[in-house]
């Protein structure tokens, strides 16, 4: 597939994705518009369903609202806000050492670039990718599994991992579509082309759709 026709399907997609839950970075954005929650929210996200990262915030943010506000308790508290998130400890010990992190190095502020945003404790590319693009619309590419898996399926790439699939994507990708293909394919993989099972007989580009290495049902 070029990129011609990953657009066409991706416009079908766009708008097919609307009936869906919204990603739990974009709710976000919609109710804090702040660059810091985004961060937190995403990093909470990582390996933990969208529902459970946003009943997390919802705790979390209340005592929450700036960085040096994790000072404030202990470790086993901002456990106990980011339950039940997957590796809640892992994710609370990061984010209890953000703010001496981010005081050193940046000033107090979110870095805005990729490199930077690597830096801090449990963000990877994943993480700062979809930080650049949700939280300061730069043009970030956000490959987890959804967009690595459904972009291998639709045969627009042929890559083995999420880091291959971001590279391809960021030779090949047009620019327009950066910010959007992780919101768009989240919501996608999670509720139709799903890792298991995909519902191909209900799927709007299932004529377009190769399915390469998708199983068929017996
Ligand atoms: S046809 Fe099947 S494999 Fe292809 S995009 Fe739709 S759900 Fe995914």
């Amino acid at each position: 597939m070029n990129s011609k026709e990953f657009e066409k399907i991706f416009l079908i997609l766009e708008k097919e994705v609307k009936k869906f839950k919204v990603p739990v970075a974009e709710l976000v954005k919609v109710q804090s518009n702040s660059s810091f929650h985004i961060l937190i929210a995403t990093i909470l996200s990582a390996r933990t369903k969208d529902e459970t990262t946003a009943k997390a915030c919802e705790k979390l943010f209340k005592k929450i609202k700036q960085a040096k506000d994790f000072e404030k308790y202990s470790l086993k508290e901002i456990e106990k806000m980011s339950y039940p998130v997957g590796f809640y400890k892992t994710k609370a010990k990061h984010l209890k050492q953000l703010p001496a992190i981010l005081e050193k190095e940046f000033n107090n502020k979110i870095p805005e670039t990729l490199e930077e945003l690597i830096k801090l404790p449990g963000v990877g590319r994943k993480t700062a990718n979809l930080v650049l693009s949700v939280a300061f619309n730069k043009e970030g590419i956000c490959v987890d599994t959804h967009v690595h898996r459904i972009t291998n399926r639709l045969g627009y790439v042929k890559t083995k991992t999420p880091f291959e699939t971001e590279m391809k994507l960021r030779e090949k990708l047009p620019k327009k579509l950066w910010r959007k293909i992780n919101y768009v394919l989240v919501a996608f993989g999670q509720n139709t082309c799903t890792p298991l099972s995909p519902k191909c007989s209900k799927c709007r580009i299932e004529k377009q759709c190769p399915k390469i290495n998708v199983k068929k049902k017996r």
